[in-house]
């Protein structure tokens, strides 16, 4: 069997003296490993296309003899020159290429986060997203793509209104808002839930503007330390609760 389709590859590797294996996303499959038998060396097969953080049309044989894939041929798309020069910017895409590789996208779930990819590749590309947002927006974004998008209309303890959308961001203490990462959502003033973690209204409202957001809008936001601190906070608790994904020497560790 065969199949061509467009990917980006997420990681390369030599093996024996001219041969390559590669980490592909694909747009409708997934991540998955694939084999250049001669890759290192056919210039004509697979000109530019093996290398990390490359998108390209790839030719795919899945093997009779076992369950493995050998790439037969790969047309170059996108290299992103403009992200290769800058290593600042290469170091934000190599966290989002581990959160991709790392989650285990099912094949059905594959194509919005490769969009979504790719968007963001092209937005900081294009220039402005601040480093200190990216890997939280992404992060944020992927997980509510894959299901997981957390209630902030309802308090997920009572079923009442978790918050009035016109209070103003210093609410007193009898209003806090609280996020629950176990129960995926806003804890209401009244709710009593010792484990949940504080949130400001303000931070509220960025979460769901980024649930409603593409990567184009995120050079737009810009926040306080104080916010990104609290919002990193609860986003990387909920990502490791609900994808068991833990940020860990500069890798994603399964927990
Ligand atoms: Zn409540």
């Amino acid at each position: 069997m065969e199949f061509t389709e467009k990917a980006l590859v997420l990681r390369v590797g030599r093996f024996r003296e001219n041969d390559v294996w590669v980490k592909l996303f694909c747009a409708g499959r997934g991540v998955l490993t694939a084999f250049a038998f001669g890759g290192s060396r056919s210039r004509r097969r697979f000109s530019g296309c093996l290398d990390q953080l490359v998108l390209a049309s790839f030719r795919v044989e899945v093997s009779r003899r076992g369950p493995y894939n050998v790439l037969q041929e790969g047309v170059l798309l996108n290299a992103f020159p403009g992200l290769r020069a800058d290593t600042r910017k290469l170091g934000l895409v190599a966290h989002c290429l581990k959160f991709v590789e790392a989650v285990q996208l099912e094949s059905s779930g594959a194509r919005p986060v490769f969009d979504l990819l790719l968007e963001t590749l092209v937005t900081l590309e294009s220039g402005a997203v601040g480093a200190e947002m990216l890997p939280l927006l992404f992060k944020a974004k992927l997980t509510f793509e894959q299901g997981l998008k957390p209630d902030l209309a309802l308090c997920v303890r009572c079923g009442r209104p978790a918050w009035d959308h016109d209070c103003a961001d210093d609410i007193g203490p009898a209003h806090r808002l609280a996020f629950s990462v176990e129960r995926g959502g806003l804890v209401c003033g009244l709710c009593d839930d010792a484990s949940a973690e504080p949130l400001c209204a303000g931070s509220v409202r960025v979460l769901e503007w980024i649930g409603k957001s593409r990567p184009a809008d995120w050079p737009k936001l810009s926040l306080e330390p104080e916010m990104r601190r609290e919002l990193g906070r609860v986003v990387d608790r909920f990502v490791a609760w609900h994808l068991g994904l833990r940020w860990e020497n500069g890798t994603y560790r399964k927990i």
